[in-house]
């Protein structure tokens, strides 16, 4: 039976809940599709994330209004996916950051990752048309960068490279809030065609040593409590391991197709009821496969790639 490509079969808007997560903090979710963190400080807004497109960024805009009236200040990007991006213009007072290695792959493969992206998951770019462009960053931070909101302190961090080269979490200390972005989602299929599998595991332990109490995973619910956190960062850790060792048993020589008729059937039994599996694990062996063979970057995916693999592991 035909797989139908990454997420093309999927049509059904999920629903925007925005939640109250701390005082001043809240989470925009939709059940798998990329959250969005919103600080609400005394003479500002920061938000972390913003979705694929300006009209897709207007429904958190509206319930953002409905609980703060100050300026919408900073838009952070946690990493160059699209998805994560090209809303930004909806904030178009505020001032834009993102780590060095987000900037320079927004330069080298921003727009190939919007095309492919677009082709991947369409319903996420609903109104499209509305995005003017690629969005730049204004200002470019390389570990930390702290921004005060009035009385509350946000850290911005890059720990190292894992999902991207230029994964970026936001922490507030005071409130022990942590944004994973893609470095940790919860039962949401971990994408990682654009990732470095063996480092982003150490990356993920630099990033639980933080040791929040709230964690806003990129994908996934919001999850409160440091067990529940703990709970999170232990099978974000185990799904990263699962997909490079079985991944690389499978390569063993051979070519990218045995080694995903390999891995395939084992990942999906542990992780095939998580969100978007069949959309992301193509895409996650084939880099896997990269990064067992010595391919030490991430290969610039474009629509044409992405079909091409498709074809290849499910044709
Ligand atoms: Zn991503």
């Amino acid at each position: 039976m035909a797989v139908a490509f990454a997420s093309t079969a999927d049509l059904r808007d999920q629903p925007l809940h925005f939640d109250q997560l701390a005082p001043s903090v809240y989470a925009a979710t939709a059940d798998g599709d990329p959250n969005v963190l919103v600080v609400t400080g005394d003479d500002g807004i920061l938000v972390v994330d913003t979705t694929a497109t300006p009209a897709m960024a207007q429904p958190v805009i509206e319930k953002i209004r409905a609980v703060s009236s100050a300026p919408l200040r900073f838009v952070v990007l946690s990493h160059y996916h699209a998805v994560r991006t090209l809303g930004a213009s909806a904030y178009d007072q505020a001032t834009v950051v993102a780590s060095r290695g987000t900037y320079d792959l927004i330069a080298e493969r921003g727009e190939a990752d919007y095309q492919s992206e677009f082709g991947r998951f369409p319903r996420l770019f609903r109104g499209a048309d509305s995005i003017p462009g690629l969005t730049w960053p204004h200002l470019v931070f390389e570990h930390r960068l702290t921004l005060r909101l009035g009385r509350t302190e946000v850290e911005v961090l890059h720990f190292g490279r894992g999902h991207t080269r230029g994964d970026t979490v936001v922490w507030l200390p005071r409130e022990r809030v942590l944004f994973g972005g893609d470095s940790i989602d919860y039962r949401s299929t971990p994408y990682c065609g654009d990732a470095y599998l063996k480092d982003w595991r150490v990356t993920l332990q630099r990033i639980r040593a933080l040791q929040p109490q709230v964690l806003v995973p990129g994908r996934g619910k919001a999850l409160q409590g440091s067990a529940a956190c703990d709970a999170a960062f232990d099978e974000m850790d185990a799904y990263l391991k699962d997909v490079y060792e079985i991944t690389a048993a499978g390569a063993q020589g051979g070519s990218l197709k045995a080694a995903f008729d390999h891995a395939y059937p084992r990942l999906k039994e542990r992780y095939g009821h998580w969100f978007i599996f069949e959309h992301c694990i193509p895409f996650s062996i084939a880099r896997a496969y990269d990064e067992a063979c010595g391919i030490a970057e991430p290969r610039i995916w474009t629509a044409e790639r992405d079909r091409e693999l498709w074809a290849q592991v499910h044709g």
